[in-house]
């Protein structure tokens, strides 16, 4: 049976491909192995983020045919799609996939390498980590053009799936013990804009509500203007729907989000997620943000962190400012220095992370329920609250895929530490500690 082994660079689009990929794989034969380990054909879906990512993917690619210098090397994702080239002058690439072929990749691998003896698994095979939560791509491509991105242009247009196919694949997971779906989409909140359908993402979250044995269903990143009254109030009436909205902010600054292309002030940011707030209670709001944007003075820098405490974010992803060739923001002029952006970031991190504790620190004693995804590597059972906070308790292994109450003890490190509050699920618990 021959080894394959695949390593993903990006976003969560990207990943959900990649188990795509590793399912398709899977069911003509293939073995998955770890990327580090010797495999026959090793997978590289990457990344072109900034030029960063686009360096990290030719390491990767060269440190795969070092592993294996007889193995098949496959390459696709955005950097694929955009520099092919480039791609191919490494020299050891044997395949070279755009994000348009990326359905693919199996069967041309398996012509290339004359693997004829498919093997029909009858289960899709979508849970490649044994996880409970499961990516579902429903969208991809974006039409806002950004001025420091290049996603618009190795995605193209908007195109979203149709709700059938994105139900049927939702029944399936579920099928195969998936208690959580993680929408995922390049521009999340314009599914179906693209079909003249602005409401077809409320509509398909009623249709996934409606999928028995599905506990919840999340949003993976949406965008401040596309958080709409309806997509609100189904947070609100539908249990299923996670307490969970990751809005990218970017900057607080009205100036610096002009030259960036967002399509909002900071006044509207501050507006609508305090309308959220006040109608979904204790929900999770998370944000990227970006620091040394060009022309970013040390007030519009204060301006980005007044309105980050003013928001109460429950977690940040700072983001240093790297220029992206071939995107507008790469040609713009007053550059802000590397170690301005290296101080700006720490100040940003270390208010995120105070942020994120105030966010824990209020449901300490409260009772929480955790969907159990599996043991972390201080052999404590971990899973996620619907309003997205890590929580650690000593269980067993009977519990994962299930939703426990658990009392929250104390906060650490971003997550919190807590004990089984369900008075059987507890005795077992004592009982499997004696043996
Ligand atoms: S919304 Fe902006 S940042 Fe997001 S993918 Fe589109 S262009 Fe890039």
């Amino acid at each position: 049976m021959l080894k394959f082994a695949i390593c993903t660079l990006g976003c969560k689009v990207n990943q959900y491909e990649s188990e795509c990929i590793a399912g398709d794989f899977m069911r003509r034969g293939f073995n998955l192995v770890n990327f580090t380990e010797p495999a026959d054909i090793y997978i590289i879906n990457t990344c072109t983020v900034t030029n960063i990512t686009e360096a990290k993917s030719r390491k990767i690619i060269r440190r795969a045919a070092r592993k294996n210098p007889g193995a098949f090397i496959v390459v696709t994702g955005c950097y694929a799609e955009l520099k092919s080239d480039d791609i191919k002058a490494i020299g050891c690439v044997d395949l070279v996939v755009g994000n348009g072929g990326k359905a693919d990749v199996a069967h041309l691998v398996s012509e290339a390498l004359s693997v004829s003896d498919v093997v029909e698994v009858v289960k899709l095979l979508k849970k490649p980590n044994f996880h409970t939560r499961a990516l579902v791509k429903i969208q991809d491509g974006c039409d806002q053009f950004c001025s420091y991105c290049i996603v618009p242009y190795t995605r193209g247009s908007l195109k979203s799936r149709d709700p059938r196919e994105v139900v049927t694949e939702v029944e399936r997971l579920v099928e195969s013990e998936v208690k959580e779906v993680v929408l995922t989409g390049i521009h999340l909140g314009k599914y179906g804009w693209d079909l003249n359908e602005k409401d077809a993402l409320e509509k398909l979250l009623l249709k996934l509500n409606d999928v028995a044995g599905l506990e919840r269903i999340h949003l993976s990143s949406i965008e401040l203007k596309e958080l709409t009254p309806g997509l609100i109030s189904l947070m609100v009436s539908e249990s299923k729907i996670c307490r969970h909205l990751h809005i990218p902010l970017q900057s607080g600054s009205d100036k610096i989000l002009r030259s960036m292309n967002r399509n909002y002030t900071a006044n509207d940011f501050i507006e609508t997620v305090g309308q959220i707030k006040n109608l979904v209670p204790e929900v999770a709001i998370t944000t990227d943000v970006i620091v040394g944007f060009p022309g970013e003075t040390e007030e519009c820098f204060q301006q980005t962190e007044s309105l980050v405490k003013r928001v109460g974010f429950r977690k940040l992803h700072v983001f240093r400012f790297s220029p992206r060739s071939g995107t507008r923001a790469a040609e713009m002029s007053d550059k802000i220095p590397d170690f301005t952006k290296k101080s700006r970031s720490y100040r940003l991190i270390k208010t995120g992370e105070m942020l994120a504790d105030d966010f824990l620190n209020q449901f300490l004693g409260r009772k929480l329920e955790v969907l159990v995804e599996r043991f972390n590597d201080k052999k404590l059972l971990t899973g996620l609250t619907d309003n997205y906070m890590r929580v650690n308790f000593e269980g067993f292994d009977r519990l994962w895929g299930q939703i426990a109450s658990i009392q929250a003890l104390k906060v650490q490190n971003g997550e919190i530490y807590g004990k089984i509050m369900d008075e059987d699920k507890a005795d077992s618990v004592a009982v499997v500690n004696q043996i």
